[in-house]
Protein backbone atom coordinates (compact mmCIF):
# COMPACT_ATOMS: atom_id res chain seq x y z
CA UNK A 1 0.00 0.00 0.00
CA UNK A 2 3.26 2.49 0.81
CA UNK A 3 4.85 1.45 -2.09
CA UNK A 4 1.58 2.12 -4.42
CA UNK A 5 1.04 5.74 -2.86
CA UNK A 6 4.75 6.70 -3.08
CA UNK A 7 4.01 5.79 -6.77
CA UNK A 8 0.76 7.51 -7.32
CA UNK A 9 2.38 10.43 -5.97
CA UNK A 10 5.72 10.81 -7.65
CA UNK A 11 4.14 9.21 -10.98
CA UNK A 12 1.23 12.37 -10.74
CA UNK A 13 4.03 15.05 -10.13
CA UNK A 14 6.06 13.99 -13.24
CA UNK A 15 2.87 13.69 -15.20
CA UNK A 16 2.06 17.30 -13.94
CA UNK A 17 5.05 18.43 -14.74
CA UNK A 18 5.11 17.27 -18.05
CA UNK A 19 1.78 19.02 -18.50
CA UNK A 20 3.30 22.32 -17.79
CA UNK A 21 5.57 21.79 -20.80
CA UNK A 22 2.66 20.24 -23.75
CA UNK A 23 -0.45 22.49 -22.38
CA UNK A 24 -0.54 25.94 -24.19
CA UNK A 25 -1.08 28.08 -21.60
CA UNK A 26 -0.52 31.36 -19.85
CA UNK A 27 2.71 31.45 -17.51
CA UNK A 28 1.11 32.03 -14.32
CA UNK A 29 -0.73 28.96 -15.00
CA UNK A 30 1.72 26.87 -15.91
CA UNK A 31 3.86 27.98 -12.74
CA UNK A 32 0.68 27.10 -10.67
CA UNK A 33 0.82 23.76 -12.23
CA UNK A 34 4.58 23.42 -11.43
CA UNK A 35 4.65 24.25 -7.84
CA UNK A 36 1.76 21.43 -7.59
CA UNK A 37 4.05 18.99 -9.56
CA UNK A 38 6.69 20.23 -7.16
CA UNK A 39 4.21 19.32 -4.03
CA UNK A 40 3.15 16.01 -5.16
CA UNK A 41 6.65 14.80 -5.78
CA UNK A 42 7.83 16.26 -2.28
CA UNK A 43 4.79 14.26 -1.29
CA UNK A 44 5.84 11.08 -2.42
CA UNK A 45 9.09 11.65 -1.48
CA UNK A 46 8.08 12.54 2.52
CA UNK A 47 5.98 9.16 2.56
CA UNK A 48 9.64 6.84 2.05
CA UNK A 49 10.35 8.69 5.31
CA UNK A 50 7.08 8.27 6.79
CA UNK A 51 6.05 5.13 8.81
CA UNK A 52 3.53 2.69 7.26
CA UNK A 53 1.01 3.44 9.71
CA UNK A 54 -2.62 2.23 8.36
CA UNK A 55 -4.54 5.85 9.23
CA UNK A 56 -1.54 7.46 7.41
CA UNK A 57 -1.42 5.08 4.10
CA UNK A 58 -5.19 6.01 4.15
CA UNK A 59 -5.19 9.49 4.63
CA UNK A 60 -2.52 10.08 1.41
CA UNK A 61 -5.20 9.66 -0.38
CA UNK A 62 -7.16 12.51 0.75
CA UNK A 63 -4.10 14.16 0.13
CA UNK A 64 -3.57 13.12 -3.34
CA UNK A 65 -7.48 14.08 -4.01
CA UNK A 66 -6.62 17.82 -2.64
CA UNK A 67 -4.28 18.06 -4.52
CA UNK A 68 -5.46 17.00 -7.89
CA UNK A 69 -7.98 19.85 -6.62
CA UNK A 70 -5.94 22.04 -6.23
CA UNK A 71 -4.46 21.20 -9.72
CA UNK A 72 -7.57 21.91 -10.89
CA UNK A 73 -8.21 24.94 -9.52
CA UNK A 74 -5.33 26.70 -10.66
CA UNK A 75 -5.09 25.74 -14.21
CA UNK A 76 -6.73 27.39 -17.41
CA UNK A 77 -7.63 24.12 -19.14
CA UNK A 78 -8.60 21.58 -16.93
CA UNK A 79 -9.29 19.07 -19.88
CA UNK A 80 -8.21 15.81 -18.41
CA UNK A 81 -7.32 16.92 -14.91
CA UNK A 82 -9.97 15.00 -13.31
CA UNK A 83 -9.47 11.89 -14.45
CA UNK A 84 -6.68 12.16 -11.62
CA UNK A 85 -9.19 11.42 -9.33
CA UNK A 86 -9.30 7.66 -9.99
CA UNK A 87 -5.61 7.28 -9.05
CA UNK A 88 -6.24 8.39 -5.02
CA UNK A 89 -9.76 7.02 -5.16
CA UNK A 90 -9.14 3.69 -6.95
CA UNK A 91 -6.22 3.13 -4.06
CA UNK A 92 -8.72 3.85 -1.20
CA UNK A 93 -11.46 1.57 -2.91
CA UNK A 94 -8.81 -1.00 -3.05
CA UNK A 95 -6.55 -0.31 -0.17
CA UNK A 96 -9.25 0.70 2.59
CA UNK A 97 -12.50 0.04 3.86
CA UNK A 98 -15.74 0.84 2.25
CA UNK A 99 -16.43 3.73 4.60
CA UNK A 100 -13.24 5.49 4.05
CA UNK A 101 -14.11 4.71 0.39
CA UNK A 102 -17.26 6.30 0.41
CA UNK A 103 -15.19 9.61 2.65
CA UNK A 104 -12.97 10.02 -0.18
CA UNK A 105 -15.37 10.18 -2.82
CA UNK A 106 -17.64 12.56 -0.63
CA UNK A 107 -13.86 14.65 -0.23
CA UNK A 108 -13.62 14.76 -3.99
CA UNK A 109 -16.65 16.25 -4.99
CA UNK A 110 -16.33 18.74 -2.12
CA UNK A 111 -12.85 20.09 -3.12
CA UNK A 112 -13.77 19.46 -6.88
CA UNK A 113 -16.79 22.05 -6.52
CA UNK A 114 -14.95 24.46 -4.96
CA UNK A 115 -11.95 24.23 -7.34
CA UNK A 116 -14.11 24.68 -9.84
CA UNK A 117 -16.28 27.35 -8.32
CA UNK A 118 -12.66 29.27 -7.71
CA UNK A 119 -11.71 28.56 -12.00
CA UNK A 120 -13.21 31.07 -13.68
CA UNK A 121 -11.95 29.49 -16.59
CA UNK A 122 -13.96 26.65 -16.60
CA UNK A 123 -17.30 26.89 -18.92
CA UNK A 124 -19.34 24.30 -18.10
CA UNK A 125 -18.78 23.50 -14.23
CA UNK A 126 -21.96 21.61 -13.60
CA UNK A 127 -21.96 19.28 -15.80
CA UNK A 128 -18.12 18.84 -15.43
CA UNK A 129 -18.87 18.34 -11.67
CA UNK A 130 -21.78 15.25 -11.98
CA UNK A 131 -19.75 13.69 -15.16
CA UNK A 132 -16.75 13.13 -12.46
CA UNK A 133 -18.44 12.62 -9.30
CA UNK A 134 -20.21 10.01 -10.85
CA UNK A 135 -17.76 8.07 -13.44
CA UNK A 136 -15.44 8.26 -10.43
CA UNK A 137 -17.90 7.25 -7.34
CA UNK A 138 -18.97 4.36 -9.88
CA UNK A 139 -15.65 3.23 -10.58
CA UNK A 140 -14.89 2.86 -6.36
CA UNK A 141 -18.53 1.45 -5.95
CA UNK A 142 -17.46 -1.06 -8.40
CA UNK A 143 -13.84 -1.33 -6.88
CA UNK A 144 -14.70 -1.34 -3.28
CA UNK A 145 -17.47 -4.48 -3.79
CA UNK A 146 -14.84 -6.36 -5.91
CA UNK A 147 -12.36 -6.27 -3.25
CA UNK A 148 -14.74 -6.60 -0.30
CA UNK A 149 -16.13 -9.75 -2.30
CA UNK A 150 -12.35 -11.31 -2.41
CA UNK A 151 -11.78 -10.44 1.31
CA UNK A 152 -14.13 -12.77 1.76
CA UNK A 153 -13.29 -15.71 -0.22
CA UNK A 154 -9.76 -15.12 1.23
CA UNK A 155 -10.88 -15.39 4.93
CA UNK A 156 -13.19 -18.76 3.44
CA UNK A 157 -10.30 -20.25 1.87
CA UNK A 158 -7.93 -19.61 4.83
CA UNK A 159 -10.59 -20.87 7.50
CA UNK A 160 -11.10 -23.90 4.93
CA UNK A 161 -7.27 -24.58 4.67
CA UNK A 162 -6.81 -24.57 8.40
CA UNK A 163 -10.30 -26.45 9.48
CA UNK A 164 -10.42 -30.52 8.89
CA UNK A 165 -13.47 -30.74 7.20
CA UNK A 166 -14.97 -33.96 8.71
CA UNK A 167 -14.54 -32.19 12.37
CA UNK A 168 -14.08 -28.67 12.35
CA UNK A 169 -11.13 -29.03 14.36
CA UNK A 170 -7.72 -27.35 13.54
CA UNK A 171 -6.08 -29.42 11.46
CA UNK A 172 -2.25 -30.28 11.10
CA UNK A 173 -1.39 -27.18 9.04
CA UNK A 174 -3.01 -24.39 11.14
CA UNK A 175 -1.46 -26.41 14.69
CA UNK A 176 2.05 -26.62 14.25
CA UNK A 177 2.32 -22.63 13.79
CA UNK A 178 -0.20 -21.80 16.82
CA UNK A 179 2.14 -24.82 18.70
CA UNK A 180 5.45 -22.42 18.54
CA UNK A 181 3.36 -19.57 19.30
CA UNK A 182 2.63 -20.87 22.67
CA UNK A 183 5.16 -22.69 23.27
CA UNK A 184 7.24 -19.79 22.89
CA UNK A 185 5.02 -17.69 25.32
CA UNK A 186 5.07 -20.82 27.73
CA UNK A 187 8.80 -21.12 27.65
CA UNK A 188 9.48 -16.85 28.30
CA UNK A 189 6.98 -17.29 31.12
CA UNK A 190 8.37 -20.03 32.31
CA UNK A 191 5.21 -21.98 32.59
CA UNK A 192 4.74 -25.46 31.95
CA UNK A 193 3.02 -26.73 28.73
CA UNK A 194 1.84 -30.44 28.07
CA UNK A 195 1.26 -31.75 24.18
CA UNK A 196 -1.23 -35.00 23.96
CA UNK A 197 -1.01 -37.12 21.01
CA UNK A 198 -3.84 -39.31 20.80
CA UNK A 199 -4.83 -42.14 18.85
CA UNK A 200 -7.87 -44.22 18.50
CA UNK A 201 -7.32 -48.05 19.25
CA UNK A 202 -8.17 -50.69 16.80
CA UNK A 203 -10.09 -47.75 14.82
CA UNK A 204 -9.52 -49.66 11.25
CA UNK A 205 -11.10 -53.22 13.04
CA UNK A 206 -14.17 -50.33 13.84
CA UNK A 207 -14.57 -49.27 10.28
CA UNK A 208 -14.31 -52.90 8.91
CA UNK A 209 -16.71 -53.81 11.22
CA UNK A 210 -19.64 -50.74 10.75
CA UNK A 211 -18.48 -49.33 7.69
CA UNK A 212 -16.55 -46.11 7.52
CA UNK A 213 -19.69 -44.02 7.74
CA UNK A 214 -20.24 -45.21 11.49
CA UNK A 215 -16.29 -44.76 11.80
CA UNK A 216 -16.37 -40.77 10.61
CA UNK A 217 -19.21 -40.48 12.81
CA UNK A 218 -17.26 -41.81 15.90
CA UNK A 219 -14.22 -39.44 14.83
CA UNK A 220 -16.90 -36.60 14.83
CA UNK A 221 -18.19 -37.67 18.60
CA UNK A 222 -14.17 -37.57 19.22
CA UNK A 223 -13.84 -34.55 18.41
CA UNK A 224 -16.77 -33.00 20.70
CA UNK A 225 -15.43 -34.96 23.48
CA UNK A 226 -11.81 -33.64 23.02
CA UNK A 227 -13.56 -29.98 22.32
CA UNK A 228 -15.96 -30.10 25.49
CA UNK A 229 -12.83 -31.31 27.81
CA UNK A 230 -10.62 -28.49 26.84
CA UNK A 231 -10.51 -24.98 28.11
CA UNK A 232 -10.11 -21.87 26.51
CA UNK A 233 -6.27 -21.52 25.27
CA UNK A 234 -5.88 -25.08 24.39
CA UNK A 235 -5.07 -26.01 20.95
CA UNK A 236 -7.27 -29.26 19.61
CA UNK A 237 -6.24 -30.40 16.03
CA UNK A 238 -7.12 -33.33 14.37
CA UNK A 239 -3.38 -34.39 13.63
CA UNK A 240 -4.04 -37.14 10.73
CA UNK A 241 -6.31 -39.78 10.47
CA UNK A 242 -8.13 -41.32 14.02
CA UNK A 243 -5.21 -39.01 15.71
CA UNK A 244 -5.48 -36.09 17.45
CA UNK A 245 -2.98 -33.76 19.30
CA UNK A 246 -4.14 -31.24 21.93
CA UNK A 247 -1.84 -29.26 23.33
CA UNK A 248 -2.18 -27.90 26.71
CA UNK A 249 -0.76 -24.60 28.20
CA UNK A 250 -0.11 -24.43 31.37
CA UNK A 251 -0.62 -28.17 31.85
CA UNK A 252 2.41 -29.91 33.68
CA UNK A 253 2.29 -33.54 33.24
CA UNK A 254 -0.12 -34.31 36.14
CA UNK A 255 -2.14 -32.06 34.94
CA UNK A 256 -2.08 -33.53 31.39
CA UNK A 257 -2.54 -37.09 32.94
CA UNK A 258 -5.45 -36.03 34.29
CA UNK A 259 -6.78 -34.32 31.34
CA UNK A 260 -6.11 -38.01 29.21
CA UNK A 261 -8.47 -39.52 32.37
CA UNK A 262 -10.50 -37.05 32.09
CA UNK A 263 -10.82 -37.23 28.14
CA UNK A 264 -10.64 -41.51 28.73
CA UNK A 265 -13.78 -40.63 31.29
CA UNK A 266 -15.98 -39.08 28.38
CA UNK A 267 -15.44 -41.14 26.10
CA UNK A 268 -17.16 -43.87 28.07
CA UNK A 269 -20.13 -41.28 29.07
CA UNK A 270 -20.56 -40.68 25.75
CA UNK A 271 -23.27 -42.93 24.02
CA UNK A 272 -22.46 -43.41 20.91
CA UNK A 273 -18.80 -43.78 21.64
CA UNK A 274 -19.36 -46.17 23.98
CA UNK A 275 -21.14 -48.45 22.19
CA UNK A 276 -18.77 -48.84 20.03
CA UNK A 277 -16.43 -49.75 22.88
CA UNK A 278 -14.15 -47.32 21.24
CA UNK A 279 -10.90 -46.55 23.47
CA UNK A 280 -8.14 -44.55 22.97
CA UNK A 281 -4.06 -43.92 23.60
CA UNK A 282 -2.19 -40.90 24.69
CA UNK A 283 1.32 -40.21 24.56
CA UNK A 284 1.96 -37.09 27.08
CA UNK A 285 5.45 -35.15 26.58
CA UNK A 286 5.67 -31.16 28.31
CA UNK A 287 8.33 -28.87 28.59
CA UNK A 288 11.49 -30.25 30.05
CA UNK A 289 15.08 -29.24 30.38
CA UNK A 290 16.23 -29.41 26.69
CA UNK A 291 13.05 -30.28 25.66
CA UNK A 292 11.50 -26.69 24.50
CA UNK A 293 10.81 -27.13 20.83
CA UNK A 294 7.40 -28.31 18.97
CA UNK A 295 9.32 -30.86 17.27
CA UNK A 296 10.93 -32.41 20.35
CA UNK A 297 7.89 -32.45 22.30
CA UNK A 298 5.70 -33.77 18.86
CA UNK A 299 8.83 -36.32 18.60
CA UNK A 300 8.34 -37.19 22.52
CA UNK A 301 4.60 -37.41 22.72
CA UNK A 302 4.86 -39.95 19.48
CA UNK A 303 7.13 -42.13 21.40
CA UNK A 304 5.02 -42.23 24.61
CA UNK A 305 2.07 -42.63 22.49
CA UNK A 306 3.57 -46.16 20.36
CA UNK A 307 4.64 -47.16 24.58
CA UNK A 308 1.03 -46.91 25.32
CA UNK A 309 -0.41 -48.78 22.46
CA UNK A 310 2.55 -51.16 23.36
CA UNK A 311 1.67 -51.45 27.13
CA UNK A 312 -2.10 -52.61 26.15
CA UNK A 313 -3.58 -49.44 24.76
CA UNK A 314 -6.44 -47.21 26.45
CA UNK A 315 -4.20 -45.66 28.63
CA UNK A 316 -1.29 -42.76 28.74
CA UNK A 317 1.79 -42.92 28.54
CA UNK A 318 4.41 -39.97 29.80
CA UNK A 319 7.45 -38.70 29.89
CA UNK A 320 9.40 -38.35 33.59
CA UNK A 321 13.15 -38.77 32.74
CA UNK A 322 12.18 -41.91 30.68
CA UNK A 323 8.64 -42.86 29.55
CA UNK A 324 5.99 -44.54 32.18
CA UNK A 325 3.16 -46.35 31.46
CA UNK A 326 0.33 -45.88 32.86
CA UNK A 327 -2.26 -48.11 34.00
CA UNK A 328 -5.64 -49.16 31.67
CA UNK A 329 -7.91 -45.65 31.71
CA UNK A 330 -9.88 -45.62 34.54
CA UNK A 331 -7.70 -47.51 37.54
CA UNK A 332 -6.01 -44.71 37.75
CA UNK A 333 -7.85 -41.89 38.36
CA UNK A 334 -8.06 -42.14 42.43
CA UNK A 335 -4.33 -42.07 42.72
CA UNK A 336 -4.24 -38.65 40.46
P1 LIG B 1 -4.08 -49.04 16.72
O1 LIG B 1 -4.82 -49.39 17.94
O2 LIG B 1 -2.75 -49.69 16.64
O3 LIG B 1 -3.95 -47.57 16.54
O4 LIG B 1 -4.90 -49.63 15.50
P2 LIG B 1 -5.71 -48.85 14.42
O5 LIG B 1 -6.54 -49.81 13.68
O6 LIG B 1 -6.43 -47.69 15.03
O7 LIG B 1 -4.54 -48.23 13.55
P3 LIG B 1 -4.26 -48.27 12.02
O8 LIG B 1 -3.21 -47.25 11.78
O9 LIG B 1 -3.96 -49.69 11.58
O10 LIG B 1 -5.58 -47.85 11.32
C1 LIG B 1 -6.09 -46.56 11.36
C2 LIG B 1 -7.42 -46.59 10.69
O11 LIG B 1 -8.04 -45.31 10.75
C3 LIG B 1 -7.32 -46.97 9.25
C4 LIG B 1 -8.11 -45.93 8.52
O12 LIG B 1 -9.02 -46.51 7.63
C5 LIG B 1 -8.87 -45.23 9.63
N1 LIG B 1 -9.14 -43.85 9.28
C6 LIG B 1 -8.24 -42.87 9.11
N2 LIG B 1 -8.88 -41.72 8.75
C7 LIG B 1 -10.21 -42.00 8.69
C8 LIG B 1 -11.37 -41.24 8.36
O13 LIG B 1 -11.32 -40.04 8.06
N3 LIG B 1 -12.57 -41.87 8.44
C9 LIG B 1 -12.67 -43.17 8.77
N4 LIG B 1 -13.88 -43.72 8.84
N5 LIG B 1 -11.59 -43.93 9.06
C10 LIG B 1 -10.38 -43.35 9.03
MG1 LIG C 1 -2.92 -44.08 13.89
MG1 LIG D 1 -5.27 -46.11 15.91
Amino acid sequence: MRRVAISMLLFGGLVCLSGVWITQTTPESKLAQGVVAILFVLSGLLVTALPARRRLLEAYSFWGIFLISGLIAVTEQVAMAPNFFLWPVVYSAYFSSRRVTIFAVIWMAVTLAISLWLNTAVEFKTDTWVAVVATVGLMAALISTMTQREMKLREKLEKAADTDPLTGLMNRRSFNPQLEKQLANAVRQKQPLSIVMFDLDHFKKLNDVHGHLVGDQALQAVAEVLRSQSRDGDLVSRFGGEEFAVALPGADVDRARAYTERVAAAFASTEFIARLELTTSAGIASIAEGVNTAQHLLQRSDEALYAAKAGGRCRNAYWDGKIIVGPRFGEAVLSL
